[in-house]
């Protein structure tokens, strides 16, 4: 293996000082898919060095939500890592990142309250916090992350602006299992009944999608006809949202760039995709 794994901060921070050149990281959660790897192969494609940190982070895990199933599989990650040609894999403990007597917590009002953060309150300070902490460990010029999760990256542009980080984000795009689905970690979840369920995501997606084509743009119409869809093919809807792809406003017209943002529970998973519009 030519990849370091990092697993205390002083080390990093000691091998950071040495280090020359542009550095892209990729925070992800593990349990690695071909949409972590789209990430790492761009930072590969435009960084000099490529840091991933795996880290299962607690505080963004509601109270009944699924921490402790959350699938992990180390040393598979680390060879996949490995192939991809990542520097460093940094691997932090819930002791180190969250010390006894932890107290710190960011919060980007008013965008974390929305959509996703309606039936997961405090899902965005955990992740606007862990993030923050990440950045400044790391210290990169860029961070890949994925369009999968729309809202997370424009609250966490805020973040960076609004507390001055350096770094920028560099938005991917999202990427999908031939039928649609987006990938996730959360989709080993799904019976075999529940991962044909979980099509009604990406084809709702694609309803709003051709119907903008033939200007169809009405929110509240287009809105109607995609509940109907996804609870007709056993999905139960969270959220859809047609928003301005900047600042997550919502819309009453779909125009050309308003991103459509959809949570869908499949049984007990709750899924998330989003598309934007033509
Ligand atoms: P996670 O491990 O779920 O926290 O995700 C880590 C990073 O991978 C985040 O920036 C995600 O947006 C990104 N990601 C997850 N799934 C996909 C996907 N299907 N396509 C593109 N990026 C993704």
């Amino acid at each position: 293996m030519n990849l370091q794994l990092i697993d205390s901060i002083e080390t990093w921070q000691s091998c950071r000082k040495s280090l020359q050149g542009s550095i892209g990281f990729v925070p992800t959660m593990g349990y690695l898919h071909a949409g972590h790897l789209s990430l790492v192969d761009k930072a590969k494609q435009e960084c000099d060095i490529v840091v991933v940190s795996i880290y299962v982070n607690p505080s963004q895990f509601g109270a009944n939500e699924d921490l402790s199933r959350y699938p992990r599989d180390l040393d598979r990650d680390l060879l996949l890592l490995d192939q991809a040609g990542v520097n460093y894999v940094i691997t932090p403990s819930d002791s180190v990142m969250y010390p006894n007597g932890y107290k710190t917590w960011i919060n980007v009002e008013q965008i974390s309250n929305l959509y996703c953060g309606v039936s997961r309150p405090t899902h965005f300070r955990g992740v606007a916090t862990i993030v923050a902490k990440l950045v400044n460990i790391v210290k990169p010029d860029w961070m890949y992350m994925g369009e999968k999760d729309f809202q997370q990256i424009v609250i966490l542009e805020h973040m960076l602006r609004d507390l001055n980080f350096s770094t920028r984000i560099c938005r991917c795009p999202l990427v999908r299992e031939e039928d649609g689905l987006a990938l996730s970690s959360r989709n080993v979840y799904l019976s075999q009944e529940e991962r044909k369920q979980s099509l009604c995501l990406s084809q709702a997606l694609n309803f709003a999608f051709q119907s903008c084509k033939s200007s169809q743009r009405d929110v509240s119409y287009l809105t109607d006809k995609m509940h109907s869809m996804i609870e007709n093919m056993g999905g139960k809807v969270d959220y859809i949202a047609f928003v301005n792809s900047d600042d997550l406003s919502p819309v009453t017209t779909a125009i050309q760039g308003t991103r459509l943002l959809l949570a869908v529970y499949i049984g007990k998973t709750r899924l998330i995709d989003n598309l934007q519009m033509p």
